[in-house]
C-alpha cells in the first residue's frame, strides 16, 4: 500500500484546496455538538474528537430527503426527479467503526435493489478515514473484526502520529483527492510507518469492551417466543433514540404532500415507535414494546445476518451512551451467550 505523510498544518492546507473542487464534510462543533456538516474552511474541521453524536450516514441517506417533485394541472402530471449532487465531496474524519457501518448499508442500497439517490451520493463522495488513538470505555468494535486503527473501506485513512498523519491511499478515488494538494504530503520514512503501525496496535490493545457475538444468530433463531423480550422491554421509554444515532439503522418512511404540485419525500422512521408497523386498517402486528425491541436487536442480530452474513452493528457504542434508560446490546449479546433466553423459556 502506498504511503504519504503529511503535517497538522499542512492537512489544514490541503483540506482548505480541495475545497475548491469538492464539497468538505467534517466533523465540527454545532452548538457545542459534534457533528458531520459542511464546512467551507478547514479552520472549523475538528481534528481532537472521540465520535461525532451522529453518524455520518445522514449524508448518504438524510433524515429528510425529497425523492421527486411533482405537478399536476390540465390533467398532466409532471415528474421532477431529484437532482444528482452538483459537486464530488470529501467526507473526511470518519471513524472505522462508521466507515464498516456504510459498507453495512451498501448491503441495503446497493443490493438487490438499487437506490439511485444513495448510489450517486455514494460513488461521488471520497471516505476519508481517521484511526482512533483513544477509544472510548463505550466503544467494542473489535467484538465486530474492526480494528480502531485502520479501515478496508476508506479510500484515504489518516493515523496521527507526532506532529502529523501517516496516510494510507487504499483507492484510486482517494489518490485523485490527494494530488489536488500533492506537494503538501511527503513520502515517510521507515520510523513513521513504524509509529503509525505502533499507535493503531496500541489503540486496539485500548478498547476496554468486549463481547463475543459468534453463534448469537444462530441462539436467536430459536427464542424470537422467549419470556426474556417480557423482561426488558418495560423500561424502554420508545423515545426512538437508539435508532436515529445508530449508524447501520436505515428504516424509512415515504410520504408525499398535499395539493396539485408538491414532493415526494422520504424520511427516518424507527422500529420503536408504535405506528412504525400499524397498517391502514389499524391492525399493529408489534403492538407492545416486547415486540418492538424485540424487533430491534433481532434484527441486528438474527435477520441482518440471515441476509447478508453480517452482524448488524459496529459497535460504535452510541446507544450505550445516549439510551436514557441504559438499554444496552452487550448485555443482551451475554445473555444470549450466556443462556438467559434458554432458562427464561424453561
Ligand atoms: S433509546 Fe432506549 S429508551 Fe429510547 S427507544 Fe431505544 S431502547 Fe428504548
Ligand atoms: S446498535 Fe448501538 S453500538 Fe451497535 S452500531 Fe448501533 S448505535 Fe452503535
Amino acid at each position: 500500500m502506498e504511503h504519504k505523510v503529511i503535517s497538522r498544518e499542512n492537512l489544514g492546507k490541503w483540506l482548505d484546496t480541495i475545497t475548491r473542487e469538492y464539497d468538505l464534510i467534517a466533523p465540527t462543533l454545532d452548538d457545542d455538538v459534534v457533528l458531520f456538516k459542511e464546512v467551507k474552511s478547514a479552520a472549523r474541521v475538528l481534528l481532537d474528537y472521540n465520535n461525532t453524536v451522529l453518524p455520518a450516514k445522514d449524508h448518504f441517506f438524510p433524515q429528510t430527503e425529497t425523492v421527486f417533485r411533482f405537478k399536476a394541472s390540465a390533467g398532466q402530471l409532471a415528474i421532477e426527479p431529484e437532482p444528482p449532487l452538483a459537486r464530488p465531496r470529501v467526507l473526511f474524519g470518519v471513524r472505522p467503526c462508521d466507515l464498516k457501518s456504510i459498507t453495512l448499508l451498501d448491503h441495503v442500497f446497493d443490493g438487490d435493489f438499487q437506490d439511485g439517490q444513495y448510489l450517486d451520493k455514494r460513488a461521488r463522495t471520497v471516505l476519508v478515514g481517521l484511526g482512533c488513538n483513544s477509544p472510548q470505555p463505550t466503544c467494542f468494535c473489535g467484538s465486530f473484526g474492526i480494528e480502531p486503527g485502520s479501515s478496508p473501506a476508506a479510500d484515504l485513512f489518516f493515523t496521527e502520529m507526532e506532529g502529523g498523519y501517516l496516510v494510507n491511499i487504499q483507492s484510486e478515488k482517494g489518490k485523485e483527492a490527494l494530488q489536488k494538494g500533492w506537494s503538501f504530503f511527503a513520502d515517510p520514512d521507515a520510523g513513521q510507518v513504524k509509529e503509525a503501525s505502533e499507535r493503531a496496535a496500541n489503540a486496539k490493545k485500548a478498547l476496554k469492551l468486549s463481547v463475543d457475538p459468534k453463534g448469537v444468530k444462530e441462539e436467536l433463531d430459536h427464542f424470537f417466543e422467549s419470556p426474556y423480550w417480557d423482561e426488558i422491554s418495560p423500561k424502554c421509554l420508545t423515545c426512538g433514540i437508539c435508532t436515529y444515532i445508530c449508524p447501520t439503522c436505515h428504516c424509512f418512511d415515504i410520504n408525499d404532500t398535499s395539493g396539485q404540485a408538491g414532493e415526494r419525500f422520504r424520511c427516518w422512521d424507527s422500529c420503536m415507535f408504535t405506528d412504525f408497523t400499524r397498517m391502514a386498517g389499524g391492525h399493529n402486528p408489534r403492538p407492545t414494546k416486547k415486540e418492538r425491541v424485540r424487533q430491534r436487536f433481532l434484527h441486528k442480530l438474527r435477520y441482518f445476518p440471515d441476509r447478508y452474513k453480517e452482524y448488524a452493528c459496529v459497535g460504535c457504542g452510541r446507544c450505550l451512551q445516549k439510551c436514557p434508560v441504559h438499554m444496552d446490546i452487550t448485555q443482551i449479546i451475554s445473555d444470549v451467550k450466556g443462556g438467559k433466553l434458554q432458562n427464561a423459556a424453561k
